[in-house]
């Protein structure tokens, strides 16, 4: 299997390069910000809790995150392999992701971690926030609080995996086909 953790800040492009990798890759795209809006639009009793945190660019507790994304690879047990998008974004939801996986013999493959400036971080959010309808992208208080979030619970992820041999830091700038071709390349030479 090709596991991938497609790693970084808010606005660094994880969800534009994931519809790129699962194409090529053919594998199955579990963003976990994606399944929690669905959540939302849908009105569920998970939407409610993760509405709560996400209006404040806050991270939804572990354990709920945890327990969706156990069912999201219970229901998808014919899969060549997955794309992680947004998730694991602290150490514990790492460590849990590891022994899910180990369950289910096999393990995360690589990290790709996108860096991009925070400057340019802030404005492709807001550029973004005039199509993408999310309330998180709008304002610039939420955006703050987001990256402060990223700063301090989800950089760390990234040691994680770095402890592992498995991360692969990427220049998150430029086209978006220049930066597809160099996740290719970390990929296929991993
Ligand atoms: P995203 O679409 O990845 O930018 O996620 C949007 C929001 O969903 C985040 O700001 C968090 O509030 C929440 N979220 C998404 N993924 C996670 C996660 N792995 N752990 C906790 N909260 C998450």
């Amino acid at each position: 299997m090709l596991n991938i953790v497609l790693f970084g800040p808010p606005g660094a492009g994880k969800g534009t390069q994931s519809q790129n990798l699962i194409d090529k890759y053919q594998l199955k795209h579990l963003s976990t910000g994606d399944i929690f809006r669905a959540n939302i639009k849908g009105e569920t009793e998970l939407g409610k809790l993760a509405k709560s945190y996400i209006d404040k660019g806050a991270l939804v507790p572990d354990e709920v995150t945890i327990n969706m994304l156990k069912s999201e690879l219970d229901n998808n047990p014919q899969a060549k392999g997955f794309i992680f998008d947004g998730f694991p974004r602290t150490i514990a939801q790492a460590q849990a992701l590891d022994s899910l996986l180990s369950s289910m013999d096999t393990s995360i493959s690589l990290m790709l971690a996108l860096e991009v400036p925070e400057a340019e971080l802030k404005e492709r959010l807001l550029k973004r926030a005039e199509t993408s309808g999310r309330s998180d992208d709008a304002d610039p208080a939420i955006i703050a609080n987001r990256i402060a979030t990223y700063n301090k619970e989800t950089a760390p992820v990234k040691s994680f995996y770095q402890e592992q041999n498995k991360l692969h830091e990427i220049v998150g700038t430029g086209s978006i086909e220049e930066i597809s071709e160099r996740l290719y390349n970390a990929i296929d030479q991993h």
